[in-house]
């Protein structure tokens, strides 16, 4: 996948090793299959990342939720966690669990989320006590790629706060696949 280099909102800064160091508290990561890592860095403009109408409510949504980010309250993927309310399981091992949106964005688009989440409301609050749930979590988007019969291009995206459009505060890798992805993401 090419990248605009005329766009400031499309520099690659980032490089695998150093994305946690790097991610800010606005921003939306992007990890495709096949090279670098990118993060996209904060814009002043929110409309570079919800344009539409009904990127505007997520948007609404998102802010909403944010204000209730950082207050450790459940939210409703321990409900999930706790299979008190029902999904669809992909994947599951004793860290991770992995299943599918409830808003699909592509013909796969599964959730993988750590079982504890132990602070990690958002990417931007990693310690680095959490470099190993953060591997797991990675090697379980992998493992869902393979399960789905996407291995070949597939899309893993986390959304880090109010401007990235992150509208649930329990970490959570998208992966999406299943159909041509386009860039820049919107
Ligand atoms: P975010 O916008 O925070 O990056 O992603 C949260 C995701 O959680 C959204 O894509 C949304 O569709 C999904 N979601 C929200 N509530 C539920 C639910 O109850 N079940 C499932 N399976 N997905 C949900």
């Amino acid at each position: 996948m090419a990248v605009t280099s005329s766009s400031m909102l499309l520099r690659n800064f980032s490089t695998a090793g150093k994305v946690v160091q790097s991610v800010r508290a606005t921003s939306r990561i992007v990890f495709s299959t096949g090279e670098l890592i990118r993060v996209l860095p904060y814009t002043r403009s929110s409309r570079f990342i919800c344009s539409t109408r009904a990127a505007h409510n997520e948007e609404a949504a998102a802010k909403a939720a944010a204000a209730v980010a950082d207050t450790g309250a459940p939210t409703i993927f321990d409900k999930i966690i706790a299979k008190e309310i029902p999904s669809d399981i992909v994947y599951e091992d004793e860290n991770v669990l992995a299943f599918r949106d409830i808003n699909p964005q592509a013909p796969v688009h599964v959730l993988v989320i750590p079982k504890l989440r132990d602070g990690l409301t958002m990417l931007s609050n990693a310690e680095p006590r959490h470099v190993d749930v953060l591997g797991k979590l990675l090697h379980a988007s992998k493992i869902v790629a393979e399960k789905e019969g996407i291995l070949d291009g597939f899309r893993v995206v986390i959304n880090n706060g109010a401007e990235a459009c992150q509208s649930v505060y329990h970490l959570h890798l998208h992966v999406l696949g299943g159909r041509q992805m386009k860039w820049p993401p919107g």
